[in-house]
């Protein structure tokens, strides 16, 4: 009966520490899928000043809950704009989820971003 009682409490603690565990899991493994796969590439990834100056966000989605929220450095965001879409993205040959952005002096960034001075590809 005893033997009985700890197997369900092993049971239940190790079914609550899954529980607890699974969006930990998830949210790894979707940073790890929104990292490039080239050295290079992550050697030349926009620095923390582009990043300030542009308003850049790696995921246009950031900047419509900004922009729904009343920031104004995202009132020109439009919904579908990101930057791979934008003219100042050239996607890399390898990895074209990733992109040289000429507004950030030639660094990456992710074609899921945006910044405030996107500028759609005609
Ligand atoms: S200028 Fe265009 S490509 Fe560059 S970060 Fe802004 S939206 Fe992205």
């Amino acid at each position: 009966m005893m033997e009985s009682k700890n197997n369900r409490r092993s049971f239940l603690k190790m079914a609550i520490t899954a529980v607890a565990l699974a969006p930990v899991i998830k949210v790894s493994s979707a940073l790890a899928a929104a990292m490039p796969k080239s050295q290079k590439i992550k050697d030349k990834m926009i620095g923390e000043k582009k990043i300030k100056m542009l308003k850049y966000v790696p995921n246009a989605a950031e900047a419509k809950k900004l922009k729904a929220a009343g920031n104004k450095s995202y009132k020109k965001y439009n919904e579908g704009d990101n930057c791979g879409n934008c003219r100042f993205y050239t996607a890399d040959k390898k990895e074209p989820e990733w992109g040289k952005c000429t507004m950030a002096a030639r660094q990456y960034v992710s074609a899921s971003g945006w910044c405030k001075s996107y500028s759609k590809k005609k």
